[in-house]
């Protein structure tokens, strides 16, 4: 942590002044809270306007890399503010930059715009009646998992940062990504440069649970999981059921296997340091009672919450699948397809921002357990250090509160402005405090 020559002359003389003058707080200190009470001030102005913008995308919603009325009305916004704003970034993506009116490092916030194939049930005025053609059959599609509210408030934040632009000390990039329910955009994305030209120094994103409103919750480390598909064929020699002996018996092969791989996470994974999961969800084989079959097909998933961990247990399903296969006189083929890595909340950014936190939501702020599910929040996390907070959404009546992807999903829009606050505290105390590195 340098500081540059020009700060350290001025805390210098500020040090020279307080021998007699009254002690003041810093000059440095004073700007954090004078952005801090901007933030605040702001969030609460364009209150309705978010919660508008919510309703709107709400009742419009897009499955992924279709996000094009959502990335329209993104960018529109974005223009409106004089952002600097790129679309089509890795397909319906839209990236803004707001470079602010002092020098300072560059923080990146994102939001994802997708909504899922789901007909909504959802009891709200604004409710979705959007249908679509989903594998051959006409489905709804609704924000099941809540992205609508992600867009608002990083639309609300865009205003709030906007407004402030004189006094921001540093650059802000907005990242609004298509398709985190699949196949996926903060990938494609930055592989079409969204984290270039500038490159972030820190990014933060947010996702809404039904947890309590008023809670954000966080997590230092692993916080969702890696979801990688796993596909075993097993093959055997085919006979008679009643002359096993004749063959090579394929489906007591992947009987073992799926007993087997259940060893690997309860006497191969230190639990103590991090969970994992292995599933087989699916099992084909066979067509009749005495007839033993050449192959055996299985289907599972594999879900970690660790990268290190995520490594050992692909080592070992391939080394048990195979030897299990071998000492049965069986073959055996393992296809481990990698999905979403793990969502990695960097240590030192997440401990150093927790206080952000705590000044917007107070008591809210809770550390969240690992969660199973997968996000491509992980991609920009593993470019540069991240950090990805959950947003209470829950509605105080219990009848409301269902888990994200549910027909029943409702969020509820006082955490909104929580959320507006909540990412753009995170980013003016991030500015606020960090040294200008020399390449800037
Ligand atoms: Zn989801
Ligand atoms: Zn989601």
């Amino acid at each position: 942590m340098v500081r540059t020559p020009l700060r350290l002359a001025f805390a210098v003389s500020l040090f020279a002044l307080s021998a007699f003058a009254p002690l003041a707080p810093p000059a440095q200190a004073q700007d954090v809270d004078i952005l801090r009470r901007s933030v605040d001030e702001l969030a609460a102005a364009i209150n309705d306007e978010v919660v508008a913008w919510r309703r709107d995308i709400h009742a419009n919603p897009e499955l992924g890399m279709q996000e094009f009325r959502t990335a329209g009305l993104v960018a529109e916004h974005l223009e409106s503010l004089g952002i600097e704003v790129e679309t089509g970034v890795g397909g319906t993506g839209v990236v803004g930059v707001l470079r602010g009116g002092r020098p300072g490092p560059v923080v990146a916030l994102r939001a994802d715009m997708d909504g899922l194939p789901v007909t909504e049930m959802a009891d709200v005025p604004f409710a979705s009646r959007v249908t679509t053609q989903w594998q051959g059959r006409e489905v709804g599609v609704m924000h099941a998992c809540g992205h609508d509210n992600h867009v608002a408030i990083l639309m609300g934040v865009a205003s709030v940062l906007a407004s402030m632009r004189e006094t921001l000390p540093g650059t802000v990039k907005f990242l609004f990504q298509p398709a985190e329910e699949g196949p996926g955009g903060a990938a494609p994305m930055i592989a079409d440069g969204a984290l270039e030209d500038p490159r972030p120094d820190a990014v933060f994103g947010l996702h809404v649970f039904p947890m309590p409103v008023g809670t954000v919750a966080y997590r230092t480390g692993g916080m969702l999981a890696s979801s990688d598909a796993l596909r075993i064929v097993v093959r055997g020699i085919q006979t008679h059921g009643a002359m096993p002996w004749a063959g090579v018996d394929p489906i007591v092969t992947a009987s073992q296997i799926v007993v087997g791989l259940q060893s690997i996470v309860s006497r191969q994974v230190d639990l103590t340091d991090s969970p994992a999961i292995v599933t087989i969800g699916q099992i084909e084989g066979g067509n009749r009672g005495n007839i033993i079959p050449d192959t055996v097909l299985m289907i599972g998933t594999i879900r970690t919450l660790n990268p290190d961990t995520r490594t050992l247990v692909h080592e070992r399903v391939r080394r048990l699948v195979e030897n299990v296969a071998e000492a049965n006189g069986a073959e055996a083929e393992v296809t481990i397809n990698l999905g979403y890595p793990v969502t990695v909340n960097d240590p030192a950014l997440t401990t150093r921002m927790v206080p952000s936190l705590q000044r917007v939501a107070g008591e809210g702020v809770v550390v969240m357990p690992p969660a199973t599910g997968a996000e491509d929040f992980s991609y920009f996390a593993e470019e540069v250090p991240g950090m990805f907070i959950g947003l209470g959404v829950g509605a105080d009546d219990p009848s409301l509160v269902h888990p994200n992807h549910s027909p029943f999903f409702y969020a509820d829009e006082r955490a909104l402005p929580i959320g507006v606050r909540a990412l753009a505290s995170l980013t003016v105390d991030f500015l606020s405090s960090n040294p200008i590195s020399d390449d800037r």
